[in-house]
């Protein structure tokens, strides 16, 4: 078997899925598949692909048990255009290779993200991280974006004009604001995408990363199905629970009404969100 060519992900390649307001994703190349996972894994063996239903199964198996390392054969080049708050986030990411455009180099584009009218919300009262789940009043919430969009004129006519004036590209751009896009190549391995993908694909993520995160795996789907739905039965639709938290579960599961005072307060909370939580399938 030589180069995994996979149609359905053929038939999105170099296609441009858009993200917020002027962002997007593309996938420029793909490395293996889902086949590629199973021959690798079978390596040790010396044996080849099976059954659809004994691969799918193999995939399974590999996931449960963190044998991560076959999938890690299996590589995705995107090239992205971000806000520059969003690619902050983004870059704390270390397991992957990337390729940014240089502002020293170009001079950057009049693109900048204003979030729509729904997004905007106020800061939320028990999320010190997140922003409330109501969205403002439309006339408020205009007002805020049309502040975002009056900032954002006035720093990039500043921009320019520095540029014009022939200061150096490196120079002027320093007071461009995150809401700026950026562009970049990213190219990652499927075990590292889905450890991007359990942490930004999550409620406690920004929302502006989630909706980067859920284009990424709705491409991974085109190129691998098997691993990409394993990983979402195990590991977004999975919790894992602490010893304590185990206890009170086994307590639950027993039907006892005794109290077993080993859980309270805010560790108790944090239970109940666990057992409301995980991706709905
Ligand atoms: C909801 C949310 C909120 C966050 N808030 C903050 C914040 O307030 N401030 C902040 O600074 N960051 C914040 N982060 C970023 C977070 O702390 C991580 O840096 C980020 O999620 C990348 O995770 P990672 O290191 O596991 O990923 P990667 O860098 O992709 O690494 C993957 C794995 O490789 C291993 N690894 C990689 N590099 C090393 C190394 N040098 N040494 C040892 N092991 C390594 C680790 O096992 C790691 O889990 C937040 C992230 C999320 C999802």
């Amino acid at each position: 078997m030589g180069h995994c060519l996979v149609p359905a992900a053929e038939a999105v390649l170099d296609k441009e899925f858009p993200v917020l307001n002027k962002g997007f994703v593309r996938m420029v190349d793909y490395l293996g598949g889902d086949d590629r996972v199973v021959q690798s894994a079978r390596v040790s063996y010396g044996e080849g692909t099976k059954s659809y239903r004994e691969d799918a199964g193999l995939i399974d198996y590999l996931l449960r048990n963190s044998h991560t390392s076959p999938f890690e054969q299996v590589v995705f080049t995107f090239h992205i255009k971000l806000p520059i708050f969003v690619a902050r986030q983004w870059i704390r990411h270390r397991t992957a290779r990337l390729n940014e455009i240089s502002g020293r180099y170009s001079v950057m584009k009049d693109d900048f993200y204003v979030p729509a009218a729904e997004d905007i919300a106020l800061q939320s009262t028990d999320n010190k991280q997140g922003r409330s789940a109501e969205a403002l009043e439309p006339a408020q919430a205009e007002k805020v974006r049309a502040a975002f969009a009056a900032d954002q004129k006035a720093a990039y006519a500043a921009y320019s004009s520095l540029v014009e004036e022939g200061i150096a590209r490196e120079l002027a751009r320093i007071n461009l604001p995150l809401s700026l896009y950026t562009e970049w190549y990213w190219q990652i391995d499927l075990h590292n995408l889905f450890h991007f993908l359990k942490l930004r694909l999550d409620a406690h993520a920004q929302k502006e990363i989630r909706l980067y995160a859920e284009v990424l795996f709705d491409l991974a789907k085109k190129v691998a199905p098997r691993c990409c739905e394993s990983f979402e039965r195990h590991i977004l639709g999975g919790v894992s629970f602490s010893n304590e938290e185990l206890t009170e579960l086994r307590r639950r599961l027993d039907g006892s009404k005794e109290d077993s005072g080993g859980l309270s307060g805010k560790d108790l909370e944090r239970f109940e969100e666990k057992l409301q939580s995980g991706r709905q399938m």
